[in-house]
Parts: C-alpha cells; structure tokens; sequence
C-alpha cells in the first residue's frame, strides 16, 4: 500500500515509518523538519521523504491523492510550545487536521489521526476510559492550548465520519524511545539525559508523586498500524499506552541507575525543583494519567511488551551514541537544564504527536 504519514519526521512519525516499510508498505512521509530522524531510510526507493508543511495546500493534496492510507501525526507538541506559543499549537493542530480531513473524505482516504492523553486534563478518575470526562483549566492557563486542539480535532474526526469518512483516533499515552526529540528540550526524558550526560542532578518537579505511564515506542507503532489495518478497529477511538504507572521520581532514580550501568559512571543526584521555576505561571501538572487499555488489547490486539528499564536501555543507548556521532561526550550538551526558552516551531510545523 502507499501510506502518507505526516509528522513522518517527527519521533513518532519516523518510527512509524520504518514500521511500515518493514511491512512493505510505500511510504511518503511529510514533515517541515530535517531529515535527521530518516536518514536511515533515504535510501529506500519505498521511502519518499517531502520536506513541506501541511499548510501546502497543492503538495498535500498531491499526496493525500496518491496515497491510500493517511496517518495524520503533524502537530506542534511539546510543553515548551504550549507555554510560549500557544498560537502555533491550536492554528496548526486544528487547521492542519481540517485541512487533511477535508482532503481525506474528497479523496475518500482513509485517516489515523493521533490524539493524546492530554485531552482528559486532569480528570482525578484515573485509569481513563476512551469515554472518561475531560477535566481542564481555564483558557488563560496556556498548558490547556493543546489539549483543546487536539479535542477539536478529534470533533473534526467523528464530523467527518458522519460524512462517511473512515476515520480512527488514537490517543498516545507518554510514548518515548530513541529519536525522542533532543536533550533538554521537549520531555521529562530528554530533560533528564541531558542532566545524565553532564553530570548533574535531575530536576524533579514538586515531591515527584505525579505519575505517567511511560509506553515505549514500538508497543505505540504496533497498536498505530493496527488502528489503520484491522477492520474491527474502523471508526474506534483507542488509547495507547501501558497501564504500568511511573511516579516520577521513581523514573529519576531509575534513569540513574540505568545510566549509570550503561556507562560506568557515578551516579547523579536529585533535585527537587517547584513548578512555577521550569514552567512559569501558566501552567498546571497532572497528578496521575492512566489509561484504560482494555480496548488496544482486545480491538487491536497489541500488547505493550518492553518495560520501562528496557526500554530506558534502549533510549539511551541511542542518545549515547548520537552524542558520540556529534564527536563529544556530556561536554557538548551545554543548555541549562531547564531552560526552555527560543524552542518554539515556526508555524505549519509538522511533528509526531505524543
Ligand atoms: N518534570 C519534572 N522535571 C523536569 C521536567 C518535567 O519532574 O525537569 C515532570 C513534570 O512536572 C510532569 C512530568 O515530569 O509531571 C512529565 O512531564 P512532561 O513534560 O514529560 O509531559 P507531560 O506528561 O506532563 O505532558
């Protein structure tokens, strides 16, 4: 089959992309970024990487017609992004998707679209069924940008599908692997390996109980080519993730012990840091996100397979080697661990959705 997937640069997007050409799919992959997270596959003649935005009308529509399956991840994400530009966050996650949505259903495609667990905010009734409530902050709190774009596009989803348009939603819960967005920018993880690599003592934000239910990538790809091939899942909305839930702090001692086997070096510390100094006021943490994968279990058959320390293995494995590529050790890694600041995408940025 010939596949579009948008966001195809991005963390999620590329390895996606290898998923399906391992399947022997024909993949396009459509993304503002450098190639840097495909250049594995470039070489691929079933590998065609179009460096756009999703905002070019002609160029989408050129693919959306030759493609038969769209697996729509082109999204601004990122929490650095929610807080500072949350213009780029709703006009490119809900006018990109309308954009695809309106091709799809023209074109009569089939459309994955990939939503998130932020959508359920902070409901306190955890673990989340696909139809659990959705509990968010006031709109002057920046955080919830996201979430609500991510929500209305959901709506475009099932809008579309009344038209007839077959669509699937997924909802990715704290995915994480190799190719991770860079150090220091973007997530807990990356945050982390970059204070791992210099040294430092890892900045746990309040006690560190909040938990997330980290899910390693390839267990998210499975059940995401699963929701765009079994017919059981035509129309579903699923979450994806593990039920395996991680306090924080838990994933900082971990990450520790775990890098510290991998390189032989003395552990790091902790540091216990308030909220407002990493994020500013214009924000709000999540206590707990859980979800209920009862149906990504039965309806797509997968099940999350790699652990939270293999999985740390094999992430950092891969930065250890980038940073050995760029020709330095934890010495080149040089921005202050938290700051966030100038990491904003410049709008039409197409990027996997977490
Ligand atoms: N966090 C932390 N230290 C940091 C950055 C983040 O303890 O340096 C916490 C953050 O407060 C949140 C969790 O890690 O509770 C996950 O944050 P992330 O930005 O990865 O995304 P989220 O899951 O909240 O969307």
């Amino acid at each position: 089959m010939r596949i579009l997937v948008t966001g195809g640069g991005g963390f999620l997007g590329s390895h996606l992309g290898d998923r399906l050409l391992s399947l022997g799919h024909e993949v396009f992959a459509l993304d503002t970024a450098k190639d840097f997270k495909v250049r594995h596959n470039l070489g691929n003649p079933r590998f065609h990487y179009v460096k756009d935005s999703i905002f070019s009308k002609d160029m989408l529509e050129s693919l959306v017609r030759r493609c038969e399956v769209i697996y729509h991840l082109a999204a601004v994400v990122g929490v650095e992004h929610y807080v500072e530009d949350p213009y780029s966050v709703l006009n490119v996650n809900i006018n990109g998707t309308q954009s695809v949505l309106r091709l799809a259903h023209l074109y009569e495609r089939k459309v994955v679209f990939s939503s998130t667990s932020e959508v359920y905010g902070r409901n306190p009734e955890v673990p989340f069924r696909e139809d659990s409530d959705r509990v968010l902050g006031a709109t002057t709190i920046d955080r919830w940008s996201y979430s609500t774009s991510k929500a209305a596009c959901e709506h475009f989803c099932f809008a579309y599908a009344r038209m007839g348009l077959p669509v699937v939603v997924v909802r990715y819960f704290n995915a994480y692997g190799p190719r991770l967005d860079r150090v220091d920018v973007g997530r807990i993880l990356t945050i982390f390996m970059g204070q791992l690599l210099r040294g430092e003592d890892l900045t746990v934000v309040g006690d560190g109980r909040q938990t997330r239910c980290f899910t390693y990538v390839d267990d998210a790809v499975r059940a995401t080519v699963a929701a765009g091939t079994l017919d059981e899942a035509a129309g579903g909305l699923f979450n994806i993730g593990t039920m395996v839930e991680t306090p924080i702090l838990e994933l900082a001692e971990t990450m520790i012990g775990v890098y510290a086997g991998l390189t032989g070096k003395p552990r790091c510390g902790i540091r216990f840091v308030k909220q407002e100094d990493v994020y500013g006021k214009s924000y709000e943490d999540i206590r707990r996100r859980v979800p209920d994968n009862g149906r990504m279990l039965e309806v797509l058959k997968v099940r999350p397979e790699v652990d939270l320390r293999e999985g740390l293995r094999r992430t950092m494995e891969w930065f250890l080697e980038e940073q050995a590529s760029l020709g330095g050790g934890a010495d080149r890694v040089v921005t202050p661990a938290i700051a966030r600041k100038g990491t904003a995408a410049p709008a039409g940025s197409a990027k996997a959705a977490r």
